[in-house]
């Protein structure tokens, strides 16, 4: 009996051994790949709580199941518990917790290199796409180095001078008394507010930039459209099949958290998860394309509860069939924050780590 039972033992080791061991020789290749393209999205503001509302409202066109490889970052600043989107942004771009509302800057004020910088000197071709104005916190710390977020136009300035090749979001009013600037800088400018995004045809030797709005685009609710997701396509694009940096920042899902307006959230979230869906195709296609997806915090401190209703005795019930919407606060809190990554290097992504770590993951990719 008992030799028996260790024989099947032995066995079913065996199998496991041989299974586990073939299937590790068909990943190791997938495993050990290093993407090309490196796709970075930032929901502004989006937490766990933002997220569950596509699952809530729109589970069949969730894109979020569609990654596998799942992390959580703590996002506190190097000043307080609770970071603002500058530090934030700042961890991502530069690799180092800082103060809130530093752009590109150390705890110390001294300007530290981004990673827009360190991968242009390394031939990356590079692109940022936002629905605030381009100046504004988030995408600021890709490319700017301030010691405080307010300052737009000295931003504005540093945007014409740095290594981003193209970039599409709002902020006219900070450039309008650089026009003469932009041409010296090389740039090409539009700032109609309507594109056909579709039609549009790159010089890849140029460097473009459209600035539709004067500072933040529109709100979903007020008519934005898909500027987001083709305007992401249409980096995409241009950016071609060159080894590159997008980031792509669903900027109002926070501005919604601070309102504290659930269907300013709900509607910036489904264009957002709209914009996820597409830079998924264009991965799934391409194969040589990582893609990551996490905020910089959460806002609002949206929580999603059983509705209350009263019994006929008159006494407060939960009904758990219907949920309801409320906010705990007009900023930010201190939230884990999920990280979702697809395509080659993804799985380093997965785990407990902090917000600044992103950036040396994506460094060691890019090497
Ligand atoms: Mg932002
Ligand atoms: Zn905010």
């Amino acid at each position: 009996m008992f030799q028996t039972n260790a024989f099947r033992l032995f066995l079913f080791g065996l199998i496991v051994a041989v299974v586990s061991c073939s299937s590790s020789k068909q990943n190791h290749s997938v495993y050990h790949k290093k993407p090309k393209k490196i796709i970075l999205l930032i929901g502004d503001g989006m937490g766990v709580a933002q997220i569950s509302t596509l699952f809530l409202e729109k589970d069949n066109t969730n894109n979020f199941k569609r990654f596998k490889h799942i992390g959580f970052i703590n996002t506190r600043s190097g000043s307080h518990k609770i970071t603002d989107s500058a530090a934030g942004a700042t961890a991502f771009a530069c690799g180092e917790k800082t103060y809130n509302n530093s752009v590109g800057m150390n705890m110390d004020s001294v300007a530290i290199n981004n990673l827009i910088e360190v991968c242009s000197a390394m031939k990356y071709t590079t692109g940022l796409v936002s629905t605030s104005s381009i100046t504004h916190a988030t995408p600021a710390s890709f490319f700017a180095h301030t010691k405080h977020r307010k300052f737009e136009f000295d931003i504005a300035k540093q945007l014409l001078k740095s290594d981003i090749d193209f970039f599409a979001g709002g902020g006219n009013d900070f450039f309008k008394e650089m026009r003469s600037d932009m041409k010296l800088y090389d740039w090409t400018i539009d700032t109609s507010s309507y594109q056909d995004w579709k039609s549009l045809v790159f010089d890849s030797n140029k460097k473009y930039g459209y600035l539709l709005a004067g500072q933040g685009l529109p709100t979903m609710e007020a008519g934005r459209g898909d500027f987001l997701p083709e305007a992401s396509l249409a980096a995409l694009n241009y950016l071609g099949n060159r080894k590159s940096f997008l980031m792509i920042e669903g900027s109002q899902i926070d501005w919604g958290g601070h309102a504290n307006d659930y269907d300013y959230v709900f509607t910036e979230m489904e264009d957002f998860n709209k914009t996820v869906g597409v830079v998924m195709d264009y991965a799934e296609k391409d194969g040589n394309t990582l893609v990551i997806v996490t905020a910089d915090h959460e806002t609002g401190g949206l929580s999603l509860n059983a509705a209350p209703y009263k019994d006929k005795d008159g006494n407060i019930r939960q009904d758990y069939d219907k949920v309801s919407t409320s906010f705990n606060t007009g900023g930010h809190t201190a939230e884990l924050i999920p990280v979702f990554a697809y395509g080659p290097g993804s799985h380093h992504f997965q785990g407990f780590y902090e917000n600044n770590e992103i950036y040396n993951k994506i460094l060691d990719l890019m090497k």
